[in-house]
């Protein structure tokens, strides 16, 4: 399970990085051809994948293993 930290791509075509900070926070680059949305929650991409930069950033959740005596 990841935590998303920063929902951000760059697009190939015009250059234009663009950052989902919140939910349903739509962004679209310059030239129209990429979009993002989720912000923190969930990463949605619009637009070709050849065309799209990554530049998220996740922060991997840890979770203890509680061990019960039984
Ligand atoms: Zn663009």
């Amino acid at each position: 399970m990841k935590k998303i930290i920063i929902n951000e791509v760059k697009c190939k075509k015009c250059g234009d990085m663009i950052e989902s900070k919140e939910v349903n926070d739509f962004k679209r680059c310059a030239c129209g051809s990429v979009a993002v949305d989720g912000g923190h929650e969930y990463i949605k991409r619009i637009g070709n994948k050849d065309d799209i930069i990554e530049l998220s950033k996740f922060e991997n959740i840890v979770i203890k293993e509680v061990k019960k005596d039984e």
